[in-house]
């Protein structure tokens, strides 16, 4: 682990990620940033991206059919499918 930058907290707690961080990372504005308690230290990750497809039905990243603006993941596929033969 190496320090990357520092940041001064504002009045209201506030920090902004440095651009090369964020440039590093593909981190873009509306993406989710989490916080993980590590020891005595915290660590920051990305948590999810703001404009990544996820399936309807459950909310997955790994998408597997695309119907107009609909995605759904293997998983869900797989349900519906299941289900489509019992109808
Ligand atoms: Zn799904």
């Amino acid at each position: 682990m190496f320090l990357m930058a520092t940041q001064t907290l504002d009045e209201l707690g506030r920090i902004a990620l440095p651009a090369k961080i964020r440039q590093s990372k593909k981190w873009e504005s509306g993406d989710s940033i989490a916080f993980y308690e590590l020891g005595d230290s915290i660590l920051i990750n990305l948590y999810e991206k703001a404009h990544e497809p996820k399936c309807i039905m459950c909310g997955k990243a790994e998408l597997d059919m695309h119907i107009g603006k609909f995605s759904f993941c293997t998983a869900c596929v797989a349900l519906i499918k299941s289900e489509l033969k019992f109808a």
